[in-house]
């Protein structure tokens, strides 16, 4: 059990030396913070950190009782595993939080909000979903695969769906897409975009 759990730290290595990384800025706050601005802003944040590696920048923050229980944004391209959304990474850290601090995972998650900056793909609605979270606001549409009513809708899926706001911040999260996917940012992969198919916004990896 050990073992594998310093492996899982190796793999998320922006878990606990946060502050050491060059790709991670200083005013973004650390699992075990207390929340101190909007849980949108820090979302944001992380958005903008994720477009500065060349991920797409899809930044999220789970929030129990005021405090930071996990921080995440997209890892797709750094880990070359397409389900690792930054809803996903958080949760991984969410149990681990839980099990660090002996607290049943149920219980904290139906006490949870979660803030993500764009809708949750049908993949992460779904888990979200089945997570039984108190809320999730979300910032922008996501046109490709969103989950929470844009391509489907996976709270009808669900036993209890949980609550779900968009459209916060949904701009500047649109933006950080945009940017991601015009190549403004050096440090981009060559993007993986369909031309021109008539599609507003080629949205993905939310
Ligand atoms: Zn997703």
């Amino acid at each position: 059990m050990d073992s594998s759990a310093s492996k899982s730290d190796d793999f998320f290595p922006e878990k606990k030396e946060s502050s050491s990384r060059g790709d991670l800025k200083d005013d973004i706050p650390v699992v075990g913070d207390k929340l101190k601005e909007d849980g949108m802003e820090i979302a944001m944040k992380l958005a903008q950190q994720a477009l500065a590696v060349g991920e797409v920048p899809v930044g999220c923050v789970f929030v129990h009782e005021d405090k930071i229980i996990a921080i995440g944004r997209n890892t797709v391209n750094e880990t070359r595993n397409a389900t690792r959304h930054a809803e996903i990474n958080c949760i991984d850290e969410v149990l681990k939080w839980c099990k660090n601090n002996n607290k049943d995972s149920s219980a904290v998650l139906a006490n949870t909000e979660v803030f993500v900056t764009v809708e949750p793909c049908i993949m992460c609605a779904g888990a979200l979903h089945n997570l039984h979270l108190k809320q999730v606001t979300y910032g922008c549409q996501n046109d490709r695969f969103g989950g929470c009513g844009t391509v489907l809708d996976a709270g009808l899926l669900a036993e209890n769906p949980c609550k779900i706001i968009g459209g916060v911040r949904a701009e500047e999260a649109m933006q950080l897409l945009k940017d991601f996917y015009k190549g403004t940012n050096p440090n981009a992969p060559v993007p993986n975009v369909k031309k021109k198919s008539g599609r507003k916004s080629d949205t993905a990896d939310s």
